[in-house]
């Protein structure tokens, strides 16, 4: 596998197309509302050419949500009581959603593995939403994730050509 693009370049990446990505929803909404399999085809095309372990950037940089279910799986497969799992690793972040105290991820390894990951948290699993259903209501969001995410800037950019 071979990244196509650097996640470190994203952010100027990003600067120079997002007024293109805003500009194409707003005269396409109708278009992309009823095109989630196509836009689950170029998530599943460009994520299956991407290897996430020589990347790392959304472990490193973003919080995920945890919720309750996921506090439940970790702290058991880290044979640790929930009560002391919350303790040592989450906090209330502003929008009082537990998150991890610290960033990057405390189960993010040099490597870039992570130590959890089969038991990792929902949000982990769900990321970087390219392959959701209604994918028009996140398709903002995108736009923002693209500064971290590389598989989510190429999905961004094959839309734009729809
Ligand atoms: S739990 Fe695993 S997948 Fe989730 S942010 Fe941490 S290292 Fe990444
Ligand atoms: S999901 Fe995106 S940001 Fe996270 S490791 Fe994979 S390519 Fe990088």
């Amino acid at each position: 596998m071979d990244n196509k693009i650097d996640f470190r370049l994203l952010p100027e990446l990003v600067l120079k197309n997002q007024a293109d990505w805003i500009r194409f929803f707003k005269k396409n909404k109708k278009k992309i509302e009823v095109s989630d399999l196509k836009i689950q085809s170029f998530h599943h095309r460009i994520s299956n050419r991407t290897d996430c372990l020589a990347c790392g950037n959304c472990c490193r940089s973003l919080g995920p949500r945890i919720t309750d279910k996921d506090v439940e799986r970790l702290s058991k497969v880290l044979r640790m009581k929930s009560v002391d799992f919350i303790q040592t690793y989450l906090k209330i972040d502003e929008d009082g959603d537990m998150v991890f105290k610290s960033i990057p991820c405390p189960f993010l390894g040099v490597d870039n593995y992570c130590s959890v990951y089969e038991s990792r948290p929902k949000a982990c699993r769900e990321y970087p939403h390219t392959d959701r259903k209604k994918f028009y209501q996140l398709y903002m969001l995108s736009v923002k994730n693209a500064e971290t995410c590389p598989i989510v800037y190429e999905v961004m950019e094959e839309i734009k050509l729809m």
